[in-house]
């Protein structure tokens, strides 16, 4: 149904009369509309340039705002409001116990969180600080192993959330994947096994400034906070990395305003350098990159429709992590090459760690599965159960690349030896 502009703006107003007003440099985006998945939509996605949160069941849910709108309508677009289940914290209400974001973590919180686990467990957990943030925040890794202070020949295997500033479950899933190896590492011979045979890496927060903003300022942002001038805020640091940055300009934007601007270069921003330089000096054997929503396990390529040369590989282990999530709580991620859902995405992390090493690289987006479900706004209960399914996903590919692991030999194709003539390309 297409909605009349006055019908839209009645909507508008409703919702904001209902207490769900942002406070936002980014005011007039604070609606979420869908539209229907067609390949007409495909056509003029990236020219319309949407806050796109996510797809499901045929449907494209968009943040949006009166601007967004006009240009639908333009585009003779058809689109209709969504009533999320639940609506951005506009006061600490929200979450009475703790503050404005509750049980998820602050960059402080999970800061004081690491370094108590590492204190606590110093022979199997370190922490390191990986680089500053452009507002000079640490960006941690955290390191689980045995004899932890030494670098061991066994595999590695690396996670990593929040590039995203708003998708706060995903900062939640790989922390809590350290503090469960750590406490359980005494007691269940099957992590110890696993801890004692591998070198888990993980970067919970990839993303800091753009988190603290998400918690102080406004719920919705999703970048970093990059001065880009004349107003305009933010990198998309998942549209920032150097394999097919920016090609065709297609899926990821030019535009400094936009949600998916992937900056004036690629590894431009301090926060993707940071990973950049960890993944470097590793020998990494698989990768999950957490974000959220949509309940889907996602693999490379991200820059095209084609598929890689380890298509049926990375397939096959999606699916293996995906029926080990099934089988905790029941719920189904969906999984399934990036660049085939309906637009493409380049610069992207996995793309990169896989162009580089042609390692397992995923893209998990957390639940809830759409925005009717809740979107960005998981509630302080869904922690528990969206990590213990996940634990499952995580500990097969930590598994996996175990019994893969073959100690480094020198490999002349090994793409890290010709490090610098790969970034001239890009
Ligand atoms: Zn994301």
């Amino acid at each position: 149904m297409l909605k009349t502009k006055t019908g839209f703006i009645l909507a508008f107003a409703v919702l904001l009369a209902s207490g769900t007003a942002l406070r936002a440099e980014n005011p007039e985006r604070s609606v979420i509309i869908s539209i229907a998945k067609s390949i007409s939509l495909a056509d003029k996605i990236d020219a319309l340039d949407l806050d796109l949160l996510g797809e499901w069941n045929g449907k494209v849910y968009v943040l949006a705002g009166p601007a967004d709108l006009e240009k639908l309508e333009k585009e003779n677009v058809a689109y209709i409001p969504e009533t999320p289940r639940s609506t951005p914290p506009s006061s600490p209400v929200l979450f009475p116990q703790g503050g404005i974001n509750g049980a998820y973590h602050s960059y402080l919180e999970l800061e004081t969180d690491m370094l108590v686990l590492q204190q606590k467990y110093p022979n199997i957990v370190k922490v390191f600080d990986i680089g500053d943030s452009l507002e000079k925040r640490n960006i941690y890794a955290m390191k689980i192993s045995d004899n932890v202070a030494l670098e061991e020949d066994e595999a590695e295997v690396l996670f990593l959330g929040c590039h995203h500033a708003r998708e706060w479950i995903s900062v939640e899933v790989p922390f809590l994947l350290g503090k469960y190896l750590a406490e359980n590492y005494a007691t269940n011979p099957d992590i110890k096994r696993l801890v004692d045979q591998s070198e888990i890496w993980i970067v919970p927060l990839v993303n800091p400034d753009g988190l603290e903003y998400t918690i102080h300022v406004y719920r919705y942002w999703r970048k970093n906070r990059r001065d880009n001038g004349k107003s305009n805020f933010g990198v998309d640091i998942n549209r920032n990395y150097g394999y097919k940055w920016g090609i065709d300009n297609a899926g990821s934007s030019l535009n400094p305003a936009s949600e998916v601007y992937r900056g004036t270069a690629a590894f431009s921003e301090p926060e993707t350098r940071a990973v950049r330089d960890l993944f470097l000096s590793k020998d990494f054997q698989a990768m999950i990159s957490f974000h959220s929503f949509s309940q889907v396990i996602l693999y490379p390529w991200g820059y095209t429709k084609l598929p890689s040369d380890k298509d049926a590989q990375m397939k096959e282990i999606a699916a293996e992590m995906s029926a080990k999530i099934q089988a905790v709580n029941g719920r189904l991620y969906d999984y399934g090459q990036s660049g085939t859902s309906l637009y493409l995405t380049n610069g992207d992390v996995t793309d990169w760690t896989f162009a580089m090493t042609g390692i397992p690289s995923y893209t998990i987006e957390l639940p809830p599965i759409d925005e009717i479900g809740g979107g960005f706004f998981n509630r302080q209960e869904d922690i528990d159960p969206v990590f213990r399914e996940n634990l499952a996903a995580m500990t097969s590919l930590i598994e996996h690349s175990i019994q893969n692991y073959l100690p480094v030999v020198p490999n002349p194709f090994d793409l890290r030896t010709n490090i610098s003539k790969i970034f001239k390309k890009d």
